[in-house]
């Protein structure tokens, strides 16, 4: 029985929403350059990967993915220069963001969960939730939980994927974290052999616009991937899919 809304008719998705009241998961990602070696949709393939797991798990349910986000930024995306990167305006966005919301809430979804597999997305996103709240008003029944998949890794998980030291998550963009849960979950996705074997990003604490693109590796990886395997995948995946379903049994009280 699959769990992917785009798989399922009106009649049983209505169905499923009535008589379950399931948990809904939303992903969101961007479709954003990740080094040779990664695809341009990673942010939306993992959210949605992971989304899929979870929904397994508790019974949930997963919508097509929110697949283009908020402009990728040179300290974390690379920067929105690269071919391929294809982004929203904030306004976009939030706005996307909003109305799908605003659709769950009309179907008769009662607990939503936004998974963002993009660092940028974060205010955006949680703008449109509140403004879909706000418009939906006090006697809605909808709850929304928010989340950015990485923050479920686990210290000690992070400690024995990274023994030399953990780069922080926004340069670990298409690095260790990204290309290791690609390879667990879609490993015919990846270019081991295209992977940039170069010293981490490193860039002033400030910013500049026009973007000084010569801060960025001409790769977009910001921090090696060298090292990436499928069990480090594995492993994160674990983490990520069993915090995220234990914080929706405990929010959700299922
Ligand atoms: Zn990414
Ligand atoms: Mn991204």
């Amino acid at each position: 029985m699959t769990v992917r809304m785009d798989q399922l008719s009106w009649v049983e998705y209505e169905r499923r929403v009535r008589k379950d009241a399931p948990v809904v998961f939303l992903p969101c990602g961007a479709t954003e350059q990740h080094g040779p070696h990664l695809p341009l949709g990673t942010d939306a393939l993992l959210a949605s990967a992971l989304c899929e797991d979870v929904a397994g798990k508790i019974g949930g349910l997963v919508a097509p993915a929110l697949s283009y986000g908020y402009k990728s930024q040179p300290k974390c995306g690379g920067g929105n220069h690269f071919c391929g990167t294809t982004s929203l305006d904030g306004q976009t966005l939030i706005s996307l963001v909003r109305d799908a919301v605003r659709e769950f809430a009309r179907h008769g979804v009662t607990r939503l969960v936004l998974v963002d597999g993009h660092y940028e997305n974060q205010w955006f996103v949680t703008e449109g939730i509140l403004l879909a709240m706000r418009e939906l008003g006090k006697d809605s029944q909808l709850e929304v939980m928010r989340l950015e998949h990485w923050d479920f890794c686990t210290e000690q998980t992070l400690a024995s994927v990274f023994p030399d030291g953990f780069p922080g998550f926004a340069l670990e963009h298409a690095a260790v974290i990204e290309t290791s849960l690609m390879l667990h979950y879609l490993p015919n996705l990846v270019r081991i052999d295209l992977i940039p074997d170069e010293p981490p990003a490193d860039f002033p604490p400030y910013d500049m616009y026009p973007t000084r693109t010569d801060w960025v590796p001409a790769s977009g990886v910001l921090s090696s991937a060298k090292g990436s395997t499928a069990a480090k995948g594995a492993q994160m995946a674990a983490d990520i899919t069993q915090g995220i379903a234990a914080a929706v049994r405990k929010e959700f009280k299922l």
